[in-house]
């Protein structure tokens, strides 16, 4: 008979990566990554940046055809995994087709959060995919009006992308700031300065209470009793973790596919990675976290690779990501919210970070933003002091010429 091998369902960063560690680890078996898109596994966060406004809609394949071939890798495109059977140890797929594994990797990612009000205009968008991109793109003619509904990442890079293109933009935002989870108050408010100063008309506390497509446009009613005038309308109001294919399988879902600190399911042949799981974040004494994030997918593609091999690797890294919006970019490691008191630091030209400290001084994370790579290497070495669970004095961290190296050193 056949050896069963490996799969991976979900082609994305985490499926990709996992694929490809395999056979960096000398797995030699059948490694099969099944994928429910079209197109070859291509990098998300092109979708929503300058590339969006300068290239189209921002294709970045993650590897060629080639590299797959070379690697033994079978890509099975256009094909979703529709369940799973645990006993049998086999992943059905919608052709029909059954593929039986050794070890079954869930890299499932996100969806767009969906608004109800918006679900009977097509001019109404949502991002997440390369075809979902090339939509967005095509509604983005200098001069379009655009509205844009949620101040978080994809709503606010896609308004900067749009406004490079020419549109006028509106960003309409429930809280009364932008990016009110992840991003500490300080640095939002640059990106909102930005924002105003390019001329997105931005609306914060602000609810829609109606959206009414005419045909040839959308209007979206506001709470305060404004109505605002589009072309199309962009929704980006989060991300919600693909777990339908484990719900149904019987495996422990919270707030994504439960995993352990090793990436195993509930069910020790089927590890999950990347948007679609929770897991235990060691260096926040096992909080269980769920994050949407570049790195964490490449990390947890990574390490499930390594333990459906057999080692026993616990996830150790610490979250990082970043956004770029205009000349601007923002960067954040660890866990804003485990922080009690924030230390700032001058970073050059209006570049700041923000130290964040828990109650006994351990540095828990570390935001910044300023142009171009201005933070990189700063929120590089406090992610490093974070990971060492560092206590650093706070008047050097507050010190712009004490170097952070030294603090590593000490
Ligand atoms: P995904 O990349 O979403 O891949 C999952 C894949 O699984 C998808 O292709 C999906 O079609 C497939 N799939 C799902 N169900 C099935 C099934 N049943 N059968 C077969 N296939 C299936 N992060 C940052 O840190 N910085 C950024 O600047 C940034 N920018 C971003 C911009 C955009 C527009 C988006 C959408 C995300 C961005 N992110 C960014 C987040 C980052 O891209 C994600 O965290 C990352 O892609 C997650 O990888 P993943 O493999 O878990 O999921
Ligand atoms: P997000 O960053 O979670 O932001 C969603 C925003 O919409 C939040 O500010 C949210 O406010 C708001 N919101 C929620 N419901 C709303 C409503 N009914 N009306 C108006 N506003 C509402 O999610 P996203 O921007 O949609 O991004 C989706 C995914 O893409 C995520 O996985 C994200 O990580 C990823 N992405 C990441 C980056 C990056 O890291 N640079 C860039 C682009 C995309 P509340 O907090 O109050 O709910």
């Amino acid at each position: 008979m056949a050896e069963a091998g490996m799969v991976i369902v979900g082609a994305g960063e985490a499926g990709t990566r996992a694929a490809f560690a395999l056979r960096e680890r000398g797995y030699t078996g059948p490694v099969s990554l099944i994928g429910a898109e079209r197109h070859l596994p291509y990098e998300r966060p092109p979708l929503s940046k300058d590339a969006m406004a300068l290239a189209g809609a921002g294709m970045k394949a993650i590897a060629d055809a080639g590299r797959f071939e070379q690697a033994g890798i079978r890509l099975v495109l256009s094909a979703a995994a529709i369940s799973i059977d645990r006993a049998a140890r086999e992943v059905k797929l919608e052709s029909g087709v059954s593929l039986g594994y050794e070890k079954l990797l869930l890299a499932t990612g996100a969806r767009p959060r969906r608004l109800a009000m918006a679900e009977n205009s097509r001019r109404c968008v949502y991002l997440r995919t390369h075809d979902d991109a090339e939509v967005i793109r095509a509604h983005l003619r200098p001069g379009a009006r655009i509205a844009v509904i949620g101040g978080g990442f994809i709503g606010l890079e896609l308004a900067a992308a749009a406004r490079m293109l020419g549109c006028a933009v509106t960003v309409i935002e429930t809280e009364k700031r932008l990016l009110t989870r992840a991003v500490p108050a300080e640095i939002a408010a640059v990106l909102h300065e930005a924002h105003a100063k390019s001329g997105v008309d931005l609306r914060c506390g602000a609810a829609v209470t109606a959206i009414v497509d005419h045909g040839d446009g959308v209007s979206i009613a506001l709470a305060d009793g404004a109505s605002i005038d589009a072309d199309a309308c962009i929704v980006g109001i989060g991300a919600i973790p693909n777990t339908d294919l484990a719900e149904r399988a019987g495996l422990a879902v919270e707030n994504g596919v439960r995993v352990d600190e090793r990436m195993a399911t509930s069910d020790p042949h089927i590890f999950a990675a990347g948007d679609c799981c929770s897991f235990p974040l060691g260096v926040y004494a096992g909080r269980r976290v769920r994050l949407e994030a570049w790195r964490n997918a490449q990390d947890q593609g990574n390490l499930a690779a390594r333990n459906m091999l057999g080692r026993q690797e616990n996830f150790a890294a610490i979250p990082w990501f970043w956004s770029d919006q205009f000349d601007l970019s923002l960067q954040i490691a660890g866990l804003v919210d485990e922080g009690v008191e924030t230390v700032r630091r001058e970073a050059g030209e209006g570049a700041f970070i923000l130290f964040h400290l828990a109650a006994d001084g351990r540095l828990v994370a570390a935001s910044g933003i300023g142009q171009g790579n201005a933070v990189a290497r700063d929120i590089r070495l406090a992610e490093m002091l974070i990971a060492k669970k560092a206590r650093p004095p706070r008047d050097k961290l507050a010190a712009a010429d004490t170097k952070l190296k030294a603090l590593l050193a000490a």
